[in-house]
């Protein structure tokens, strides 16, 4: 098949990528490079299979004028310090950018997949968070530009559906890490990691007893690209189910790493979700999928790449 994958320099784009190639379909990356990094896709010169076009899915002068069988729209910046930089891009990204990625499918007859988030449910009421949940979003607050972009991309992708004929698919990813995360890029499995690894103290947000799921990459990658094999139109939440405080987290981190200086807590940010985890019985029900890759595992495989970061 041929297929476009708009935001595939960024860290789940490029494991997405390997994973599509390795099945020999033909794979173009459209993207801006805001917060990927052409290093991800450095392997990948020589393979005949793929290219990569440099471009803003805001722009549709910038975007291929090829016909794909599917356009996986992974494109946007997806760190909280994004937030305050460019909130205005990440905002046109949700919904211009993926405007004109709808309006490409519905042209070459594609099928496409939307990469929503653990976030349309904003800071949680319900938890584990099944799809049927509507949320708990400030449309006002520190967090909003991400949150309503991808709540108002899901909007668009149903509205593309049932009135224009567009073939598509939801996933809703719940936190995920592994290798190619940007050292800098402000999340927490970053951050701890750069810290823990030159002996620093954790910086842990608010008393750390706020919670999240940690699904390693190539589950996520595993994930996603099943869905949009299946027939299944409705959003599925695309996760790991082992909660963990964020505490948990940084002393698991401080254990792989051999680190014990004490942790430095720091504001809570403003809208931060106190607890997360995702229902993924849909996923596993309608499409088979479950995640394989453990915890401690996952971390460790995580902990050899920010090595070579350093
Ligand atoms: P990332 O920042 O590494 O990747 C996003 C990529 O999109 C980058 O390469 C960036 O340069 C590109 N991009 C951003 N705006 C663009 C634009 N206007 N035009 C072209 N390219 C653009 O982030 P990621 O963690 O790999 O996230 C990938 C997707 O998954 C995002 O849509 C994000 O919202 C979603 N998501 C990620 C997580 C997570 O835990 N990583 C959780 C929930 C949702
Ligand atoms: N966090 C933290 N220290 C850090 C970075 C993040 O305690 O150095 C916390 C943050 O407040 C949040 C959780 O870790 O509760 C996950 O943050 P991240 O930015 O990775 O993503 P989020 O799930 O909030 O979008």
């Amino acid at each position: 098949m041929k297929i476009l994958v708009a935001g595939g320099a960024g860290f789940i784009g490029s494991h997405l990528v390997d994973r599509l190639l390795a099945q020999d379909h033909h794979v173009d990356v459209i993207d801006n490079f805001v917060t990927g990094q052409k290093i991800n896709l450095k392997h990948l010169a020589d393979n005949e299979n793929f290219e990569l076009f440099s471009g803003d899915i805001c722009n549709l002068e910038s975007l291929p004028r090829e016909k794909y069988d599917r356009i996986y729209n992974l494109a946007s910046p997806a760190s909280p310090i994004d937030f305050k930089k460019i909130s205005i891009e990440i905002l046109l990204t949700g919904s211009q950018g993926h405007l004109n990625l709808l309006q490409l499918a519905e042209n070459c007859g594609a099928r496409i997949l939307f990469a929503s988030t653990s976030e349309v449910y904003g800071d949680p009421l319900v938890n584990p968070q099944p799809e049927t949940y509507y949320g708990n979003v400030n449309c006002r607050g520190e967090r909003a530009c991400y949150d309503e972009a991808k709540r108002f991309g899901e909007a668009l992708t149903v509205n593309f559906q049932k009135y224009r004929g567009v073939n598509s698919r939801t996933v809703r990813i719940f936190n995920t890490y592994g290798p190619r995360m940007r050292p800098n890029d402000g999340r927490v499995i970053p951050n701890f990691f750069m810290q823990a690894l030159v002996g620093q103290g954790l910086t842990i947000y608010g008393n750390g007893q706020q919670t999240r799921s940690l699904c390693y990459v190539s589950d996520m990658a595993r994930g996603i690209e099943t869905l949009m094999e299946s027939d299944v139109d409705q959003p599925v939440n695309i996760g790991n189910t082992h909660e963990m405080t964020i505490l948990e987290i940084a002393d698991l981190i401080n254990d792989l790493t051999g680190n014990n200086t004490p942790h430095i807590f720091q504001d809570l940010p403003e809208n931060d979700p106190k607890v997360r985890q995702p229902d993924i019985s849909r996923a596993k029900n309608l499409l088979g999928w479950r995640p394989q890759v453990d915890v401690r595992e996952g971390l460790k495989e995580t902990m050899e790449f920010f090595k070579t970061c350093l």
